[in-house]
């Protein structure tokens, strides 16, 4: 199978500025319908809040009105690497911003330090929003965050985001659960401390379903081994998408056997998630389109 690359979309339309903030300011009207009286928040008792808070994969639009609305709101923003300038832009100009990101092997700042710091922040009466890559929830450390705080009597809010796995697969045109390949979707990590993620092989290399795997560039080769030694054929098809929803998006299908090249050849460095199953036929025989959708339209 070739290594097939798909283009970035083309942007919809222009965005009427107008009717956007017009919309926004009608969101940010409390009401018995709207956010700030009604969302569910945990702990308290402290004037400060923290909105742990989902950013997405990456492109903006993919912000949900809600981490639109409490990002425009925040004092605070303490955010992670891959949160792009076009979405740190929607926060007040004046609000406080740390960066937080950590890089694999580079972290610069450890977890205890963003911990105290989103501590002590909302414990002096700001609303803070830590922005997180994708949903807090999948491979975020947000459960972790929202635990830490409600120990120490911060009120939280969890605000979802979209996945990398969703965002992905929609922007590769990767139909995850496509009747006629799958009927589970199962998301995995493929990073380990120790360099051997511990996961059920058997489980994962049989059975209908598409993997989905994060934080698996690095050990990919010893994740297509595990699995083509648990029953899964080395044909089974596989794209990476690398800078996913991204301009610069950049997706190649191979096959299971030839995952370890298929990274190398091509290079790829960036944030990549792995899309295995035969889901991925799905897309390349129907939705990448052959020609930069801009071009056709
Ligand atoms: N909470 C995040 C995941 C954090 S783990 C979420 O829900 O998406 C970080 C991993 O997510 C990366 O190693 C990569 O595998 C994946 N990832 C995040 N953004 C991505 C993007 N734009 N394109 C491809 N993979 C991405």
């Amino acid at each position: 199978m070739h290594p097939v690359e798909t283009r970035p979309r083309p942007a919809i339309a222009p965005r009427d500025k107008g009717a956007f903030d017009r919309f926004i300011e009608f969101t940010d009207t409390p009401s018995r319908n709207r956010p700030g009286s009604g969302k569910p928040t945990f702990g308290g008792p402290s004037r400060g809040i923290v909105h742990i808070v989902g950013a997405g994969p990456g492109d903006a639009d993919l912000l949900t009105l809600r981490a639109l609305r409490v990002l425009r709101q925040a004092d605070v923003v303490v955010h992670d690497r891959l949160i792009g300038p076009e979405i740190l832009d929607f926060a007040r100009p004046d609000a406080d911003r740390f960066y937080v990101g950590k890089a694999k092997s580079r972290h610069s700042r450890p977890q205890a330090e963003i911990n105290a710091l989103m501590v002590a922040q909302a414990a002096a009466g700001k609303r803070v929003v830590r922005l997180k890559g994708g949903d807090p929830f999948v491979f975020g450390r947000g459960g972790e965050e929202m635990e830490y705080l409600l120990a120490r009597g911060i009120a939280v809010e969890v605000v979802p985001g979209i996945t990398a796995a969703t965002g992905c697969a929609a922007f590769a045109g990767i139909p995850l659960t496509h009747r006629d390949h799958a009927n589970a979707v199962t998301f995995i990590t493929g990073h380990a401390k120790d360099g051997e993620p511990d996961l059920d092989w058997t489980s994962l290399a049989n059975g209908r379903q598409t993997l989905v795997v994060y934080m698996g560039v690095s050990t990919a080769g010893t994740v297509a081994r595990r699995l083509i030694d648990h029953g899964m054929a080395p044909s089974t098809p596989v794209a990476v998408v690398e800078n996913g929803t991204l301009p610069t998006q950049h997706t190649v299908i191979g096959t299971l056997s030839g995952l370890d090249a298929l990274i190398a050849d091509n290079r790829i460095a960036g944030p990549a998630l792995l899309i295995i199953g035969s889901v991925v036929n799905a897309a390349a025989a129907n939705c990448i389109p052959a020609l930069p959708l801009a071009a056709a339209g």
